[in-house]
C-alpha cells in the first residue's frame, strides 16, 4: 500500500509528514547521505570504536611543495621538508602542534598548546613561550582533523544531520558516493567514498582566493580496530602541494605530558590580535596594515607611492585616505612574486596606478591584477622615484635563499627601509636568530651600503634597527632542531 494516499492534505500539521515532501530533494539527499556515512563509520572501524578514540599522539613527515612561494614564479617549484608532532584530546579540546623542518630561506621550530587557558605559541628556535589570550581549539585543530580519516568520521558521526549527499563520481576507475562535512570552521568538504570499500579515498574543499584543495588518503592500516592512512597527498589547483608520511600513531594515550612549556622556553608577553593600524613614521610616510600584514605609502608632491602587495592592500589604502583624500596612488610596487605579496595588484590596478614589478613575474601579476592590461614598469636591479623633494629608490637584493627576485624600498632622505619576508620580526620580545633569508638580506644592506635608522616590513607593525639586525646575525637559536 502507499502511504502517500492516506494523508489528508488539508492539515498543515500532518502536511510535514507528508511523504511527498519527505522524499524531497533536501531530505533525500540527507538520507542518503546517513547511509553512505553509516557504511563509511562502519568501514573505518564502526561506531563502538570510533566513539572510544578519545586521544591520538602521531609524529609525521611533510614535504610540501612550495606552489606560490618558491624563488620563482613557475614550475618546478621548490620543496620544504618538516618534521611534525601532534596530540590531540578530544574530549577536553586539547591540541598540541610542533613543527620543524626549513624552506624558503627559513629555519623553524615551533609549537603551539591549545589547552583552554594554559595555552601557549612556543618558539624553539627563538626560546621563547607566548600565552595566547584566545585560544581556539577547533582553528588550530582543524588542519589535522582534516586530514584524519577517523576523526573525519567523528565529524560525520556529530554533524550527520548537517551533510548533504551530492551525486556519485568516478575517481581513479572506482565509483564513490560524494557527501558534505561541514566543520566548525571552514567552507565545507566534499568527501569521496568508495561505494565498495566504503573507505574514504579523497576529499576537495573551495578555499578562495587561492582555489580548490583536494585531499587524497593513502595506504589504510588498523590500529586498535580503527583504520588510520599512513599516507597522504594534498594537491591546490590539482598541482603536488604536501605529501605527508605518518611515522608513527598512538591512540588511546595520556596527552598530560606535553602540556608543559619546557623549562628552556622564557615566558614573554601575550600574543595580542592584531588590528589595523596607521603609524606615520615620518613625515608624509605611512606603515598601514594589520592582521600580520602592512603596506608602505609614500605621500609625494602631488601623487602617492604604496609599496608592498599583500591581501591588506584594499583595506589599507582606505585607511591611507584618512590622511592623504586626494592624491592618486601613481605607483603600486610589489615586493615578490610569491601569492601572498601578489593580491594587492588588483587594488592598485583598480586605483589606475602603474604596478612596479619584475619582468619575469608579468604573467602572474596580470592574472593577480585581474587585468591583461593593467600598467606595468619593470624593475631590473634599481629604480628611483622622486618628486624633486622626496626620493624612493628600490633595490633588487636577489638571489635570496626565499626569492630569485625581491625588491625592497629605501627612503634615503628619511632612513626608512621597507622590506617583505627577510627580517622576520615578532610583534614584541626579542628578536629572533638570523634565518639563511636574513643572513642574505644583511649581506644585501651592507653592499648597498644604505644608511638607515628604521627597517620595517610587510609582516610586523614594529619598528626595527640596524641593530636589531646586528643583534639577529649574532643571537644563536635557542633549540636549532627539534625532536621533544
Ligand atoms: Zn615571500
Amino acid at each position: 500500500m502507499n502511504t502517500k494516499f492516506l494523508i489528508p492534505a488539508a492539515s498543515v500539521l500532518l502536511m510535514l509528514s507528508n511523504p511527498l515532501l519527505a522524499e524531497s530533494l533536501p531530505l533525500k539527499s540527507v538520507n542518503k547521505a546517513g547511509e553512505v556515512i553509516d557504511a563509511a563509520v562502519e568501514a573505518h572501524g564502526g561506531a563502538e570504536a570510533l566513539a572510544g578514540l578519545k586521544t591520538m599522539v602521531r609524529e609525521a613527515e611533510f614535504i610540501n611543495f612550495r606552489t606560490g612561494q618558491s624563488r620563482n614564479p613557475g614550475p618546478p617549484y621548490d620543496t620544504s621538508h618538516t618534521q611534525s608532532f601532534n596530540a590531540v584530546d578530544l574530549e577536553n579540546d586539547i591540541f598540541v602542534a610542533r613543527n620543524w623542518g626549513e624552506g624558503g630561506g627559513y629555519v623553524f621550530n615551533q609549537g603551539t598548546i591549545i589547552n583552554d587557558e594554559n595555552s601557549w605559541q612556543l618558539n624553539y628556535r627563538s626560546g621563547t613561550a607566548a600565552p595566547l589570550a584566545e585560544p581556539d581549539f577547533d582553528t588550530q585543530s582543524g588542519p589535522f582533523i582534516r586530514v584524519t580519516p577517523a576523526l573525519l568520521m567523528k565529524q560525520l558521526q556529530d554533524r550527520r544531520g548537517q551533510s548533504n549527499w551530492l551525486g556519485e563520481a568516478e575517481v581513479d576507475g572506482r565509483m564513490h558516493d560524494v557527501i558534505t562535512l561541514v566543520m566548525a570552521v571552514g567552507p565545507a568538504l566534499a568527501l569521496y567514498i568508495d561505494q565498495e570499500t566504503h573507505m574514504l579515498t579523497h576529499m576537495e574543499r573551495a578555499l578562495p582566493p587561492f582555489g580548490q584543495v583536494e585531499y587524497s588518503f593513502q595506504d589504510y592500516t588498523m590500529i586498535d580496530g580503527i583504520a588510520f592512512n599512513q599516507k597522504f597527498n594534498l594537491y591546490v589547483n590539482g598541482e603536488d602541494n604536501l605529501v605527508i608520511d605518518i611515522k608513527s600513531l598512538k591512540t588511546n594515550v595520556p596527552v598530560d605530558q606535553y602540556l608543559q612549556v619546557p623549562g628552556n622556553l622564557e615566558k614573554v608577553a601575550a600574543i595580542t590580535p592584531d588590528e589595523m593600524s596607521t603609524n606615520e613614521i615620518d613625515e608624509g610616510v605611512f606603515l598601514i596594515g594589520g592582521n600580520g600584514t602592512y603596506a608602505l605609502f609614500v605621500e609625494m608632491e602631488d601623487h602617492v607611492v604604496a609599496v608592498g602587495g599583500t591581501q591588506t592592500v584594499p583595506a589599507s589604502i582606505k585607511e591611507m585616505r584618512k590622511e592623504i583624500p586626494d592624491k592618486p596612488i601613481k605607483y603600486g610596487v610589489l615586493t615578490h612574486h610569491h601569492n601572498d605579496h601578489t593580491p594587492g595588484a588588483a587594488a592598485y590596478a583598480q586605483e589606475g596606478a602603474t604596478i612596479v614589478t619584475f619582468k619575469e613575474n608579468e604573467t602572474l601579476v596580470r592574472t593577480a591584477a585581474g587585468d591583461e592590461n593593467a600598467k606595468l614598469e619593470f624593475v631590473d636591479e634599481k629604480m628611483t622615484l622622486t618628486d624633486g623633494n622626496k626620493t624612493i629608490e628600490f633595490y633588487n637584493i636577489g638571489p635570496t635563499p626565499h626569492a630569485e627576485n625581491i625588491l625592497i624600498a629605501y627612503l634615503p632622505g628619511e632612513g626608512i627601509i621597507f622590506e617583505a619576508d627577510h627580517f622576520p620580526q615578532p610583534a614584541s620580545g626579542v628578536i629572533p636568530a638570523a634565518v639563511p633569508a636574513t643572513m642574505a638580506f644583511a649581506k644585501a644592506l651592507d653592499q648597498l651600503d644604505l644608511e638607515y635608522t628604521k627597517l620595517v616590513g610587510a609582516h610586523s607593525a614594529r619598528i626595527a634597527g640596524p641593530a636589531d639586525v646586528e643583534s639577529a646575525i649574532s643571537r644563536q637559536p635557542v633549540s636549532a632542531t627539534g625532536g621533544n
